[in-house]
């Protein structure tokens, strides 16, 4: 017989709720973390073969880093792993049709990891999306409703369609059980490096990798270095003004359209996570996201631009921080 799912704690009020196919967050407009105290099971993911990615050797900065190919998942993104287990969730609490609201990638994963389970799905992005990841989304059955508009506008209009109707929010932003899948990252380094330098958008790897360091126990061992574009860098700013949550910016245009997240809604738990692990946030500028991407591209790996930016963020490491792992967290021909 199977135990219960694992619940929800509110990380405002701390109360507890069981998950089921509606609720998205506490009664008290608090996000969600997973429940550590009430025991119970993980959801079983809905696979469709996402991670045990190979690492290779790059240099980027003049200096080696341990590269983890995370853009090698079925939907070429690392979005994979956290949709695998919310669409596994979505299936275990009986969800009928998904709604998703994303800068690309975690919609198309959504969409991919939803259709394998046979439910219908809703992706909400903004019009100025990669034509290549609204193609794919599609691809997989999913209705895309484009939004014109910022990427909160689109968060909007999507928690709005969950409001009125009877969808399961399949929210990476809000949802802990994405994070969950996401953690899995952090399972298969060996060995654990000093330094993880990470992409930060919304945070859902930050939080994931955190969720993973604890299972490791290697919060203390293991920093989260933490990269946003500085033409959109809220949580940059709320970090080095030492701040314990984040103030919504106004962002500028940025080629790392996946990390270009204005007014984060998890921003506090993203800075705490940072914290957690004795790391910082930095930030680079378009020509160095360009310049890292050429460089890479040099070395054999095509990556999108949110990935190189991630990577420009090696200008940042000092020699104390290490060992390196970066991600490199989406495929080039997705933002062709
Ligand atoms: C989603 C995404 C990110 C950023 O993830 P957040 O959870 O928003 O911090 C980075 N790189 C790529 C390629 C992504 O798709
Ligand atoms: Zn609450």
């Amino acid at each position: 017989m199977s135990r219960a799912l694992r619940g929800y704690r509110c990380s405002r009020c701390g109360a507890t709720w069981a998950p089921d196919a509606r609720r998205w967050r506490c009664d008290c407009g608090g996000g969600f973390v997973l429940d550590d105290e009430g025991g119970g099971d993980a959801p079983a993911p809905v696979s469709l073969g996402a991670g045990s990615t190979p690492e290779v050797p790059v240099v980027a900065a003049g200096r080696r880093l341990r590269a983890k190919l995370e853009f090698l998942a079925p939907t070429l993104s690392f979005k994979d792993r956290g949709a695998e287990v919310l669409v596994g969730l979505a299936v275990a609490v009986g969800a009928e049709r998904l709604v998703a609201d994303s800068s690309g990638n975690a919609g198309t994963a959504i969409a991919a990891h939803a259709a394998h389970a046979d439910l219908p799905a809703e992706v909400f992005v903004a019009a100025s999306t990669s034509a290549p990841k609204l193609a794919q989304t599609e691809a997989h059955g999913a209705a895309v409703v484009r939004i014109d508009g910022t990427r909160e506008d689109v968060a909007a209009a999507a928690v709005e369609r969950v409001r009125q109707g009877d969808a399961f929010y399949a929210s990476h932003v809000h949802n802990p059980w994405f994070w969950e899948g996401v953690s899995t990252m952090i399972d298969e380094l060996d060995p654990l490096p000093d330094t993880l330098l990470l992409p930060l958008g919304n945070g859902t790897l930050v939080l994931g990798a955190l969720a993973g360091l604890r299972r490791r126990g290697a919060v203390g061992r293991c920093r989260i270095v933490a990269v946003q574009a500085s033409a959109c860098a809220p949580i940059a700013a709320a970090f080095a003004a030492g701040a314990d949550d984040v103030a919504p910016v106004v962002g500028h245009a940025t080629a790392a359209e996946g990390i270009a997240i204005a007014a984060p809604p998890r921003g506090a738990n993203v800075l705490a996570a940072v914290r957690a692990t004795g790391g910082r946030v930095v930030t680079v500028d378009e020509p160095a996201i360009v310049a890292a991407g050429d460089e890479l591209a040099a070395q054999g790996l095509y990556v999108e631009p949110t990935a190189a930016a991630c990577v420009a963020g090696a200008h940042a490491l000092t020699d104390d921080d290490g060992e390196v792992v970066v991600p490199l967290c989406g495929a080039g021909l997705k933002s062709a």
